[in-house]
């Protein structure tokens, strides 16, 4: 049988002091939460879904209201910005009010066999859902599985990550407060008690957000119980910068994409293509760019680098970096771990990356711009999409055929093309190859969390 480490303990990234401890969930506490779920399922199945609806939309108000400190709570426990983790926090607000209008509008469809007999689809919930999940959009990423969970009529056990204990924990007390009893539980812990919550018989489906090494064991795990499995795992997103666009403005993407929350984003851009018609000034300008992301104080036109999570994502990250350099690569800014308390790293740009070295065939997750320069849009093209990953891919370019070209050709599950974020609030994702399976975000994950009863409805039989 698993078992479960000592107490876990938190300290603030930026200043190594101690945050507070949490008692990792065993056996018995597992069992506890899903028997739970398992008890309330049929009475939140049976419902209203307007009530249903209702409830979770005055939850989001409950994180509106609460915001600023859950987005401080962010802060303390993962090092992310102030400000984005507001953003990250009404985002989630956003998310549980978009899933309150849609699910009860979550709908079947019918197909007529004859004048008289007719086919119903029926959607209903799959029972109870464990939603387990990573520190990097916390709130943001719970909010989407734990909602579109709750609207359609399932219960569920939610694992936060072991990184922000605190954080998840007060996030999904908030909303448990406005459900009956058992609808929504949540469990502290880390690996081994997402691995005993995944092997658990009670549960009908395993939404998982993080790793691929984590997403695997689950699939693992699930196989043994017939548990449905959504993966949404991690990525290493290319970004293709192509012949005749501005390098300034390139740059500036690639910066954004690169070091936002410290490259510590699921579709950061992780590997970068440029065309080498526009690579002299394109790294010119980004190594100054680069320069523009710094830690706390920020003045007017700079922008804040938070720490990195904890110090064993600063030594990931930094291993990546001093293994590029060792076989040939320059930096242009940063690669060197700074002095200091905090698990700080700076935000840098590698140029000679070649295709063996492990930061651009594996994720970094760090504040770095790995840049390959090409000979042309098709060799990087062509570069971008050998890798196993699957997440998400974007393409600069003012050829509207390489675009096309692009979209079409790249494995993933999303293309950005001539902006490495946006996309509509309420948008869906499908990962392909290593990261992941199934929707995890936008309307279609509700149909991922229900089930389609197929009804075969024939005219009353002749009385006797
Ligand atoms: P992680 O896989 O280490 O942890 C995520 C969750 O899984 C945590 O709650 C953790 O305790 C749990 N877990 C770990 N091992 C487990 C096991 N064996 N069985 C069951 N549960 C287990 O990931 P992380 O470090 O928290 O998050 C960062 C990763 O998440 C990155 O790879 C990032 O790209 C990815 N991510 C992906 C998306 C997406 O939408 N595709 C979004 C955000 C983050």
């Amino acid at each position: 049988m698993t078992t479960v480490a000592a107490d876990i303990e938190i300290r603030d990234p930026a200043t190594d002091e101690l945050v507070g401890r949490v008692r990792p969930a065993g056996p018995e506490e597992v069992d506890d939460a899903v028997g739970r779920a398992v008890a309330a399922r049929t009475g939140w199945a049976c419902t209203d879904p307007a009530e249903r609806a209702g409830r979770v939309r005055d939850a989001a108000s409950a994180v509106r209201a609460q915001a600023e400190e859950l987005a401080h709570l962010n802060e303390t426990e993962t090092g992310r910005p102030y400000d984005d983790g507001l953003g990250g926090v009404l985002a989630a607000a956003g998310t549980l009010e978009q899933y309150a209008e849609l699910g009860p509008l979550h709908r079947g469809r019918s197909l007529q066999g004859s004048w008289s007999a007719t086919d119903l689809m029926v959607p209903g919930p799959r029972g109870v859902v464990a939603a387990i999940t990573p520190w990097n959009d916390p709130v943001a990423v719970a909010a989407g599985l734990i909602g579109a969970a709750l609207v359609t009529g399932n219960t569920v056990v939610h694992k936060p990550s072991e990184r922000c204990p605190h954080l998840g924990r007060r996030f999904a007390d908030l909303l448990a407060s406005f459900l009956p009893d058992g609808v929504l539980t949540v469990l502290d812990g880390a690996g081994p008690t997402g691995a005993l919550l995944s092997a658990h018989e009670g549960l009908d489906v395993i939404a998982h957000v993080g790793s691929i090494a984590a997403g695997r064991a689950i699939a693992e795990a699930a196989a043994g119980t017939g548990a449905k499995v959504l993966l949404e795992n991690g990525g290493n997103d290319p970004l293709i910068v192509d012949d005749g666009v501005d390098p300034q403005w390139a740059a500036e993407q690639a910066a954004l994409g690169s070091y936002a929350n410290g490259g510590q984003v699921c579709v950061s851009v992780e590997r970068i293509y440029c065309h080498r018609g526009v690579a002299d000034e394109f790294l010119a300008a980004l190594a100054q760019e680069a320069g523009r992301w710094v830690y706390l104080p920020a003045e007017t036109g700079q922008k804040v680098l938070g720490p990195l999570v904890d110090d064993r994502q600063r030594e990931h990250v930094h291993s990546h970096v001093a293994e590029a350099l060792a076989a040939g690569a320059t930096a242009h800014a940063g690669g060197e771990l700074p002095a200091g308390a905090g698990a700080f790293y700076p935000a840098t740009v590698l140029s000679g990356c070649t295709p063996d070295m492990r930061i651009l065939r594996e994720e970094t997750f760090g504040p770095v711009a790995a840049v390959r320069v090409v000979d042309s849009f098709e060799q990087g093209l062509a570069e971008a999409i050998d890798d196993p990953h699957g997440l998400a891919a974007t393409v600069l370019t003012p050829d509207m055929a390489h675009a096309q070209e692009a979209w079409r050709a790249l494995p993933v599950g999303t293309v950005k093309v001539n902006a490495v974020f946006g996309g509509a609030p309420g948008g869906a994702a499908e990962p392909r190859g290593l990261s992941g399976t199934g929707f995890g975000y936008g309307p279609e994950l509700l149909d991922e969390m229900t089930t389609t009863k197929v009804v075969h409805l024939q005219p009353a039989p002749p009385r006797r």
